[in-house]
C-alpha cells in the first residue's frame, strides 16, 4: 500500500503529525499497534446494557496554554465538546487518612523560602534542585515530591525543572482545564475520521527497509506499507530498535534515552457503594501506586472510576488488594476493570543537548521523528514536536 507519509505509532504525537500531514495535502497512514488510536490519550468506556461511563486511563487534563492542540480541536469542529472539569481537589494518603495537599505543607518553610520564587531561574536545575528551594527541603521531601512523581508515575527528582511545568501563553477566552463531553477520546476519533489519513489498528511495525528513496514498512500482520516518508511516533525504545539497521546513528542516539512503563488498572464502582468523598486524585507517598486519578471531575449520576497507576513490577493481587482498601469496598463491587501498560520518559538535565543532537541528525532526511520525549511529555509538547516536524518536511 503506497502513502505520501507513513506514521509509525497512534498516540496523540502519531495523530496531531497525521493532521499536519493530511493538511498539507499528502495522503497519510497511520499504522497503530494496539485495537485502538490514542496511546496514553485514549479513554476507556465501560457499557453494560444502558450504561455507558468513559474514565481516562493517561492523560486526563488539557489547559487553556495548549494552543496548537486548541487549533487542531477547531479545525475538527470539536470546541463544542470543550467541557469544564469540576473543581475538586487532589488529596494525599497519610496511612488511612486523606490529606489535603496544602494542610501537610508547612507554611513558615514555605514562606520563608518564597522569595526564591523571582529570583532562581528553573533552567539548568533539577526538580529536587529548584523545588527544595522555592518550598524549602522539608516541603519538598514530605508533599511536593510525591505530587511531581504522580504526574510521569515515577521519580522525578532528576527530572529537568523547566520541563515539568511549562508556562506557556494561555487563550483567556478558553476554561483553563478542560476535558471532552466524551473524555479526550473525542479528539484522538475526529483526528483519526479527518480527510487524508487512514488509520490501520492492530498493525505492530516490526520492519523498516530503505530502497531505492522509499521506506517499506512491514506489520505484525504481514501488511507492508510503502512511503517517500517515514515518521516514527512510538516511545524512544522502539523507535531506536525499528531504526537498528537503516539509521544505526539515530538509533543509537535514542537508545541513550530512558522511559518508564506506568502500570495502569482502571475501576468502575457504582456511586452508592463509594463512600470517599469526590477527589481530582489521591497521590500516595511510598506506595504501590503513584496516584489513583478519578473521574469525579467530571461526575456521574450513577459511576464513579479510577485509574491507579502502579509501579511497574507489582503481582495482579497485591495492586488488587491496595485498590480495595484504599476505595475501602470490598472486591465485588468493582464492577468493571481494564488494564494497560503506557510508556513516558524518564527526562534528565541536559536534555536540551540530547535534543540539539538528535534534530542535527535528522536534518535533511526524510525521517521524522516526534513523541513525548522532546520538548516535554505534556499533550501540547507532543502536539508542538509533531508540528515543527511537519514544517521540516515541508521545507524539503
Ligand atoms: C497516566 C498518564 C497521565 C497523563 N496525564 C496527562 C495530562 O493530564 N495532561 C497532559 O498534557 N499530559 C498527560 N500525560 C502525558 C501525555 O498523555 C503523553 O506524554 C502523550 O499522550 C504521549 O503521546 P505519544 O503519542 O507521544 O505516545 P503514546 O501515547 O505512548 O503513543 C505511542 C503509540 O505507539 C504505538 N506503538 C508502539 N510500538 C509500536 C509498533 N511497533 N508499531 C505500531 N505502533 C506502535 C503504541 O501502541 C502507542 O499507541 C499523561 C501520561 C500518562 C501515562
Amino acid at each position: 500500500m503506497k502513502s505520501d507519509v507513513v506514521i509509525v505509532g497512534g498516540g496523540i504525537s502519531g495523530l496531531s503529525l497525521a493532521f499536519y500531514c493530511a493538511k498539507a495535502g499528502l495522503k497519510t497512514t497511520i499504522l497503530e499497534k494496539n485495537e485502538s488510536a490514542g496511546g496514553s490519550f485514549n479513554s476507556h468506556r465501560y457499557t453494560d446494557n444502558d450504561a455507558s461511563f468513559w474514565f481516562e486511563l493517561g492523560a486526563h487534563t488539557c489547559y487553556n496554554s495548549y494552543q496548537n492542540l486548541l487549533d487542531i480541536v477547531e479545525a475538527c469542529h470539536l470546541s463544542d465538546s470543550i467541557i469544564p472539569r469540576e473543581k475538586v481537589p487532589f488529596m494525599l494518603l497519610d496511612g488511612k487518612q486523606l490529606k489535603s495537599v496544602f494542610s501537610s505543607l508547612n507554611i513558615f518553610e514555605a514562606l520563608k523560602s518564597v522569595p526564591n520564587m523571582f529570583s532562581l531561574k528553573k533552567e539548568g536545575l533539577s526538580v529536587r534542585e529548584y523545588y527544595s528551594k522555592i518550598v524549602g527541603v522539608g516541603n519538598y521531601n514530605k508533599t511536593l515530591s510525591h505530587f511531581f512523581n504522580a504526574v510521569p508515575s515515577q521519580p522525578t527528582d532528576d527530572f529537568p525543572a523547566d520541563m515539568m511545568f511549562k508556562s506557556r501563553p494561555k487563550r483567556k477566552e478558553v476554561l483553563k482545564n478542560y476535558t471532552f463531553t466524551e473524555g479526550l477520546q473525542s479528539v484522538t476519533r475526529a483526528i483519526a475520521k479527518s480527510k487524508g489519513i487512514n488509520v490501520f489498528t492492530s498493525q505492530e511495525v516490526t520492519g523498516i527497509e530503505y530502497l531505492e528513496g522509499r521506506y517499506a514498512i512491514t506489520t505484525t500482520t504481514g501488511m507492508i506499507h510503502s512511503a517517500a516518508t517515514l515518521a516514527l511516533a512510538t516511545p524512544s525504545a522502539v523507535s531506536s530498535r525499528l531504526l537498528q539497521t537503516i539509521e544505526a546513528d539515530i538509533a543509537g542516539h535514542l537508545a541513550l534515552l530512558k522511559a518508564a512503563s506506568v502500570d495502569s488498572i482502571g475501576v468502575v464502582v457504582k456511586k452508592k457503594d463509594l463512600s470517599v468523598k469526590p477527589v481530582a486524585a489521591i497521590i500516595s507517598p511510598n506506595d504501590i501506586f503513584f496516584s489513583a486519578v478519578s473521574r469525579d471531575t467530571v461526575p456521574d449520576d450513577n459511576y464513579r472510576g479510577f485509574a491507579f497507576h502502579f509501579r511497574p513490577g507489582e503481582s495482579e493481587a497485591d495492586k488488587m488488594r491496595r485498590i480495595v482498601e484504599v476505595l475501602g469496598i470490598s472486591a465485588d463491587k468493582i464492577i468493571h476493570k481494564h488494564e494497560v501498560i503506557n510508556t513516558v520518559p524518564s527526562l534528565k538535565v541536559g536534555h536540551k543537548s540530547w535534543l540539539e543532537k538528535m534534530d542535527t541528525m535528522l536534518s535533511g532526511k526524510n525521517l521524522l521523528l516526534t513523541g513525548n520525549y522532546f520538548g516535554g511529555m505534556a499533550i501540547e509538547d507532543c502536539v508542538s514536536r509533531s508540528l515543527s516536524e511537519s514544517a521540516r518536511l515541508k521545507r524539503g
